[in-house]
């Protein structure tokens, strides 16, 4: 859908011959998220390029429907599925937010961007090496619909590091990071996985959705393909089902002739809903950030919480490749009870007025979810002192959640 745009005429602000403003090339985040994909031909002046609707496009002539056929339908209008202007200025946009990047497809969820990237990689009798902190429906897609293809997956700890070397194998295809992991946060050495990946021929597959391109740009670290649930800090208002896969040069037509087999498209009032949300994803990011990280240090100085699984915490295993790696951090993360059963980390949570409780992440409001990780553990055996709590710290104000969570916390003792 998104190459990076060769022939654009861009918006006429110093565009150079990738399409891409010099100028905004250099520009920190904020200002990057501002201009990314916005080319004048596709909006007429408007601000945001307007949803572009279309399944049937209309040729001029036999001899124009030919010539349309024959040509690269890459940003030309050819029939709906193939997208628009409202779908290629998000997935543009994705593709200069990730420095070094060749292009970017969008899917209708994150899940359908994982299942893509993996399908686009990965064929009968190959293995893949999946980190054990997966996304769980990473796992469901592993050891559902990769083994009835005759692909087979090994889970790896989280943090092997540049141990992977010892799991590559003949038939091993790929690897998949997950970084932080789902759930308990693990972050990776992914520097020394690509190392070993590229000495071998192996593919490496990030999904990117917890840190965004803006604090990991995981092109420029090596990694091959980048997938983000843009249902989460893209959209960033939890009303739209949205996914992407970013790609490193030399992957990038294997993806989108893959996603085009699979009838892939994602609808032009998400792409614009996806494009909206970008705009203010790095104004919106700082918030979650600070926020986040002050909730996670004041919860960690609580006797109530035996562990705070936040990559910026020194208790966050994998906290040191955090430090190095990455620009910043987000608003999701976990915490482990000093003891406790089901009923007290219920009581917990069940008060809360200011924490939904629900599935997802990263829109304007605040979640709490009870989690058990080592229910969806193969290689690994994560141990805590108590249940966990992963919360989605939103855009409210801090003290406010604070507040919010020391009566939870009460409860939660009273429930003990
Ligand atoms: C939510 C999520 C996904 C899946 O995204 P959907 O749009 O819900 O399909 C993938 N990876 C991670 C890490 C997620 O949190």
């Amino acid at each position: 859908m998104g190459r990076r745009p060769h022939d654009a005429k861009g918006d006429g602000r110093g565009v150079s011959d990738s399409g891409v403003s010099d100028i905004r090339a250099k520009t920190g985040n904020s200002t990057r998220v501002v201009g990314a994909g916005r080319r004048k031909e596709w909006t007429a002046g408007i601000v945001n390029t307007p949803v572009w609707r279309a399944s049937t496009i209309l040729y001029d002539s036999v001899a124009d429907l030919r010539a349309s056929g024959a040509r690269d339908t890459h940003h030309r209008l050819f029939y709906g599925r193939r997208g628009t202007p409202t779908q290629w200025t998000l997935a543009d946009a994705l593709t200069e937010l990730e420095p070094g990047a060749e292009g970017t497809f969008l899917y209708p969820s994150g899940v359908a961007a994982i299942a893509a990237a993996l399908l686009s990689v990965l064929a009968p009798g190959d293995e893949l090496l999946c980190v054990d902190s997966a996304y769980d429906p990473t796992r469901g897609i592993a050891n559902g619909l990769l083994k009835r293809m005759g692909i087979t997956t090994r889970f790896y700890d989280p943090m092997i590091g540049a141990g992977i070397a010892d799991l590559i194998g003949e038939r091993t295809r790929a690897v998949l990071i997950e970084s932080p992991g789902s759930l308990t946060f693990e972050v990776q050495d992914v520097p020394a996985i690509v190392a070993a990946a590229k000495a071998r021929g192996v593919v490496t597959i990030l999904d990117n959705t917890w840190a965004t391109p803006l604090l990991f740009p995981a092109i420029e670290h090596g990694i091959d393909l980048s997938i983000l649930a843009c249902t989460k800090y893209v959209v960033g208002h939890s009303d739209v089902m949205l996914g992407s896969v970013t790609a490193a040069p030399g992957h990038f037509a294997r993806l989108r002739e893959t996603s085009f087999q699979l009838g892939q498209v994602a609808s032009p009032d998400d792409a614009w809903l996806g494009s909206r949300g970008l705009r203010t994803m790095a104004v919106r990011l700082k918030h979650h950030e600070a926020s986040a990280l002050r909730i996670a240090q004041w919860l960690a100085a609580r006797p109530e919480i035996a562990t705070v699984l936040h990559p910026a915490l020194p208790s966050c295993p994998g906290h040191d490749y955090w430090k190095r790696d990455f620009l910043g951090s987000s608003g999701l993360f976990a915490f482990a009870l000093n003891g406790g059963d089901e009923a007290a980390r219920a009581a917990l949570i069940d008060g809360l007025d200011l924490f939904g409780i629900g599935y997802s992440w990263g829109g304007f409001e605040s979640l709490a979810l009870p989690i058990d990780p080592a229910r969806h553990r193969t290689a690994t055996a994560p141990d805590f002192a108590g249940p966990l709590v992963r919360l989605q710290i939103g855009l409210e104000d801090t003290d406010d959640l604070i507040a919010d969570l020391a009566a939870g916390l009460r409860r939660f003792s009273a429930a003990m």
